[in-house]
């Protein structure tokens, strides 16, 4: 089977435990405006690439990521479902463990399948209130929380992962609502909340696309540990992980 392949990293260490091979999908449901790879929006015919020839490139770094496994991101990797699980299947039979990083917007049976086939799910949480998800990604946060529930339902152990933006949802009363809608999960292993970053404007300039963003600050990291640590607290307050 083919799937459209942005890109294969030989060696992340931020998405999912371990070293690890990150397998970056093309096409995304959603417009997020601080999104550091508009270059996977779209799918290029170019980059169609069968399951067995991505799965000999992973395997190369065997010795480098046995300890750690293969993320699946992009772009959103659920709109492939069934290329992912023709790959996971085949990864897994090397005793390779599988983490999936998704907005948590696409549903169906293939990524029920997926699933089925992953070790840990990073659900990117954008925003914490419905009308500020739809400005600022163009999608439904409604759909999101139904993919926890899917993941609560199975157990499945989940990491959320959280971009803090200046002006946009770094409010200590952002960071609580987040607290109070992820309480009660016991699927969620970690909440981790990720510094904005503007260097991807460069990538915008390069495709002719608009930054949303352009000026934003970045997100400092004296001000991400603060926030860290308050929903820490809120987290040991109300029995999450
Ligand atoms: S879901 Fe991810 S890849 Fe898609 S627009 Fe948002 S940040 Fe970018």
């Amino acid at each position: 089977m083919k799937g459209y392949i942005h890109s294969l990293q030989s060696l992340g260490t931020v998405d999912g435990p371990g070293v690890r091979a990150v397998v970056f999908a093309e096409g995304c449901p959603l417009r997020c405006v601080y999104c550091h790879n508009p270059d996977t929006w779209v799918c290029r015919e170019d980059d169609l690439t069968e399951s067995g020839e991505l799965f000999e490139r992973i395997l190369r770094l065997y010795p480098y990521i046995k300890k750690g496994g293969v993320t699946f991101s992009g772009g959103e990797p659920c709109l492939q479902a069934e290329f992912f699980c023709e790959l996971a299947g085949e990864l897994r039979e090397r005793g390779l463990h599988i983490a999936l990083d998704t907005c948590g917007e696409v549903s169906g049976q293939a990524v029920e399948a997926l699933l089925d086939l992953t070790d840990l799910v990073l659900l990117d949480i954008k925003m914490t209130d419905p009308d500020s998800h739809f400005r600022n990604t163009g999608g439904d946060l409604s759909k999101v929380f139904r993919f926890l529930d899917g993941l609560e339902a199975r157990k499945k152990p989940t990491w959320i992962r959280h971009v803090v933006v200046p002006g946009l949802n770094d409010s200590e009363d952002d960071i609580l609502r987040l607290g109070e809608l992820l309480s009660g999960y016991t699927c969620i292993e970690r909440v981790e909340l990720l510094p904005y970053r503007s260097f991807c404007e460069a990538k915008y300039e390069n495709l002719g696309i608009p930054y949303p963003l352009k000026g934003r600050p970045q997100m400092s990291p004296e001000r991400i540990a603060e926030l860290q640590s308050l929903i820490k607290q809120y987290e040991s307050r109300s029995d999450l992980n």
